[in-house]
């Protein structure tokens, strides 16, 4: 802006001197043609008076005449002198200045005439009115000789000769005049063309001067209206910031005092407008000592760089309470204790982070496996107890589906019940098996969680799992009690009629027989009796592995209680095949035992019965075959016998 004035000034100060400059010019230029025109009137009027003075002295003949005719010549030859030294190369000006004022010229003229004869001597008129001035000189020259004539005419009486020299002077001074008049002619048509040339000279100079000064003004002036735009701008926008109260602003000093603040600020501090006047308002007091280091930190920043970097820091509440605020500051231009800042409240965020810490802390310290996934799925975040429980690191976890969503452990009717409970409830619970890294299954209870935004889109899945080994196993345990033998491990009682019940639902359907084949031991009571019951437990547990070993995986065993087992044998192509079964098991469990340090030995009674032929259900067949196998021990024992009505 400064510098823009000057410039203005420095503008108008050029061109009031070129103008200055151009008048100077113009008017030495003007006099030096007025000189000219003068001292031109002063030579024909001399060779005027020579004229005069010489036929005066022809009529007279009085000698002063002829003097005065030498003295009007002096001022023509005084001209000349200076005209011919003024073309001759050197120039002597000195020389020149005294045929000048021989001349008769004005002495204050005669460096203006120099100068302009020097300046225009090769110009167009100057040319001009010099071959004229040289002429006339010449004519001069006649008009010395002619005098000298004259005289001698006057001195010898010769009137003849004195008539033919004034007929001559006559015609010389016609020559003369004529000069005379092309000389003053020349002198004003030149003094013309350069008063017009000046007058156009100077009106371009002017105009061109004008247009320049125009155009740098304007230019200028738009340079300023910007410059104020912009600066209205950059006001308006900080007035606009600064109402908005979108963050505290404030100024202040280094001495601590807010010289003035908007609302935002005094709201996030709890003070009013007339308490920050009343100069009660005092950032440094505001600030808690723990963070007096940081201040002087940003102050010497300020004092050095007029700008600090942003810094978190904490304000004292007027209740007494911290405020968490961010702050960013600068002194003001030109200012070295002046500043003007921004201040943030942080304690949201400052909360959310706390809880957000919190959350991570619990997510991270549950016992229970975590996964969150984004809308499609993709694991976002996972807990430790997870990674540790399936042997996956977070690398390998994030960004991927989790198992639950990719593996085909459970059945299409599982995955499918899952995405409709999530769909319509947003909620899925449920046992479920989960992978490991090395591929064993973990049994674990599963909650899925969907997470939506306040639009009610789905934002996010939270997957929480517990492992459920433990109880599975007790499950089983509990299962394997319910239909096993706890001592044989064989089929109990109930899991055998479940069994029965199926395998003759298949023999129906594919039209097959099945056999039953119905063993008790033979004279086991005394075994235990001898021996004890330990040891009779024992035999029941060899005799199952051995009847264990004789049949098809298909095929079932179980023990009814006590020393009663039965053998269910599917899709029997042959009766004769269950008879020798029947022999095959008669002769492994006939082997000798051997039990603690005793060998025992043992046999055993069977009884068959056939589907469809002996029965057509369950307790029909078994009645059957147990009848048949008492049938078998009657007969005297170790031996079979199949099913017959008359037994
Ligand atoms: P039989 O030749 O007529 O079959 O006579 P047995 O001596 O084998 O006697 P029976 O079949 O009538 O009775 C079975 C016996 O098995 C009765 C009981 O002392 C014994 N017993 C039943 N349950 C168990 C058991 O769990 N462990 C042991 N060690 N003995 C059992
Ligand atoms: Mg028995």
């Amino acid at each position: 802006m400064r510098s823009q004035v000057l410039l203005i000034v420095s503008l108008f100060i050029f061109a009031s001197i070129i103008l200055v400059t151009l008048g100077f010019i113009q008017s030495e230029v003007l006099n030096s043609v007025r000189a000219f025109v003068r001292g031109e009137g002063l030579w024909a009027k001399s060779q005027k008076d020579a004229v005069y003075y010489l036929e005066r002295y022809a009529h007279g003949q009085k000698e002063s005449d002829f003097e005065q005719f030498k003295q009007a010549l002096s001022i023509n030859l005084g001209d000349k002198q200076a005209r011919l030294l003024l073309q001759n190369k050197p120039v002597d000006k000195e020389r020149a200045r005294q045929g000048f004022l021989a001349g008769n010229n004005h002495p204050e003229d005669i460096d203006s005439l120099i100068t302009f004869f020097l300046r225009f001597q090769d110009f167009y008129y100057m040319k001009k009115a010099l071959s004229v001035w040289q002429a006339g000189d010449e004519k001069i020259e006649v008009l010395i000789q002619m005098g000298h004539v004259i005289r001698s005419h006057v001195k010898e009486q010769n009137k003849e000769g004195l008539k033919l020299a004034l007929k001559d002077l006559d015609t010389l001074n016609h020559e003369l005049n004529v000069i005379a008049t092309e000389f003053s002619l020349v002198l004003s048509e030149g003094a013309r063309w350069i008063k017009s040339t000046i007058l156009t000279f100077s009106v371009i100079i002017i105009s061109l001067l004008a247009l320049g000064i125009f155009i740098i003004t304007r230019h200028i002036i738009n340079a300023l209206n910007q410059t104020e735009t912009e600066l209205m701008l950059s006001e308006k926008r900080f007035l606009s910031l600064y109402d908005a109260n979108v963050i505290g602003i404030m100024d202040w000093d280094m001495q601590g005092h807010i010289l003035d603040a908007n609302d935002a600020f005094l709201n996030m501090l709890g003070y009013s407008r007339d308490e920050l006047i009343a100069g009660r308002v005092n950032w440094q007091q505001l600030t808690p000592p723990e963070f007096n280091e940081l201040d002087d930190n940003a102050i010497n920043e300020l004092k050095n760089h007029a700008v600090c970097r942003p810094y978190e820091k904490e304000f004292i509440h007027k209740k007494g309470h911290r405020v968490s605020i961010y702050i960013g500051a600068a002194l003001l231009t030109g200012e070295t204790d002046k500043g003007i800042c921004f201040v943030i409240d942080q304690s949201l965020q400052k909360l959310n982070e706390t809880q957000l810490k919190l959350s991570a802390t619990v997510f991270n310290a549950s016992s229970d496996s975590i996964i969150i996934t984004d809308q499609n799925k993709h694991v976002v975040a996972v807990n430790n107890a997870y990674c540790k429980k399936t042997g996956r690191s977070e690398e390998q976890l994030i960004g991927y589906m989790p198992p639950i969503f990719t593996t085909q452990l459970m059945t299409d009717d599982f995955y499918s019940q899952l995405s409709a409970s999530l769909n319509e409830t947003d909620h899925w619970q449920g046992d479920a098996l989960e992978h490991t890294v090395t591929g064993n299954t973990i049994p674990m209870h599963m909650s899925i969680d969907t997470v939506r935004d306040k639009h009610y889109s789905i934002t996010h899945y939270v997957i929480s799992m517990t492992d459920i080994t433990e109880r599975k196993e007790a499950e089983d345990q509990l299962k394997k009690l319910a239909h096993y033998d706890y001592l044989t491990g064989l089929a109990n009682r109930s899991l055998y009629h479940d069994r029965l019940t199926q395998a003759l639902v298949r023999a129906k359907r594919h039209k097959n027989r099945c056999a039953l084949l119905f063993l008790d031991l033979d004279k086991f009571k005394p075994i235990n009796d001898q021996y004890g019951h330990e040891v009779g437990d024992l035999i029941l547990q060899i005799v199952a592995s051995r009847l264990k070993n004789l049949v098809r995986t298909n095929d079932t065993i179980a023990r009814l209680g006590g020393d009663e087992f039965v053998i269910i044998m599917e899709e029997l192509k042959q009766p004769e095949h269950a008879a020798e079964l029947a022999k095959k098991v008669i002769a492994s469990v006939s082997k000798p035992c051997q039990v603690k340090d005793l060998t025992l030995e043992i046999g055993c009674s069977i009884g068959i019965s056939i589907y469809p032929l002996d029965g057509q259900d369950t307790l029909s067949l078994t009645r059957n075959a147990d009848i048949a196998m008492y049938a078998a021990k009657g007969s005297g024992r170790n031996s079979f016998y199949f099913f017959h009505p008359s037994h």
